[in-house]
């Protein structure tokens, strides 16, 4: 069950207890009893389960399938640029999952290492495919938003939902950091980048997402948006930009 990272990491333990860095709980992924470690400020990207070595986000995705989505284990899932110990829990729980990766330079629709190519701005599925759609931090590194949520919703099959975690940044209005322009990418802030399981210079930040996403995504999608956001160290669920979404495909909107 532990990974060989996880056992490496077990003998400090008992500093954690010491320095108050540690508690008990049930993880959503493990289902079952775990302590969660905090290896760092950053909770974020450092309060792990023991068990699963996930991480906030992680859980809190998997909670908001369990409780808003109570069916998913028989849903059409596909889920856009996969990664971390939440897709793979998905993957084992389901019998329809497709999972795919934008790799440049190869057709869409095509196969590399076994996993399929798409653009989530352009897909090459056809319409009403798939009763759930997943992406993990992904929607801060597209170009065009407007068509990627829209691609999502095309996709989807009326009553189906794009469930996703993104950093949201409560009380401001969506900033845009890099867009495409004739020239190639335009940078109007200092470049961001987030590690990118597929590829290692990273993925740049090209929006941070503000109050009026939502908005936003009913505009360009028709899909209509509810935000879940959570502060519950017995489930591990404690970090900065802890929020997921679920957008739902209420009517046909393609
Ligand atoms: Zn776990």
């Amino acid at each position: 069950m532990y990974s060989k990272f996880v056992k490496r990491q077990l003998w400090k333990i008992p500093v954690f207890v010491l320095s108050g860095k540690l508690n008990w709980g049930v993880c959503p992924i493990c289902e079952s009893r775990t302590c969660f470690v905090e290896y760092d400020a950053w909770l974020r990207d450092h309060y792990r389960c023991i068990k699963c070595w996930s991480i906030p986000r992680q859980r809190a995705l998997v909670k908001v399938l369990n409780e808003k989505i109570k069916d998913w284990r028989s849903l059409k899932i596909h889920e856009s640029s996969p990664g971390g110990v939440s897709s793979t829990f998905i993957k084992k729980n389901t019998s329809h999952y497709v999972p795919t990766h934008y790799f440049p330079g190869v057709e869409a629709g095509s196969f590399q290492d076994g996993i399929r190519c798409e653009n989530l701005e352009a897909m090459t599925f056809d319409d009403e495919s798939f009763d759930l759609m997943i992406t993990q931090d992904v929607m801060e590194h597209v170009f065009c938003p407007q068509s990627a949520f829209a691609e999502i919703a095309r996709t989807l099959k009326t009553g189906g939902a794009h469930v996703f975690t993104v950093p949201f940044y409560q009380g401001r209005e969506t900033k845009i950091r890099a867009r495409l322009s004739d020239g190639g990418i335009e940078y109007l802030d200092k470049p961001d980048y987030h590690g990118n399981p597929i590829d290692k210079k990273g993925s740049l930040v090209t929006r941070e997402w503000g109050d009026d996403l939502m908005d936003l995504i009913g505009k360009w999608s028709g899909l209509t948006t509810e935000r879940y956001t959570f502060s519950d160290r017995r489930l591990g669920l404690e970090a900065e930009f802890l929020d997921v979404f679920v957008s739902w495909k209420i009517t046909n909107v393609g």
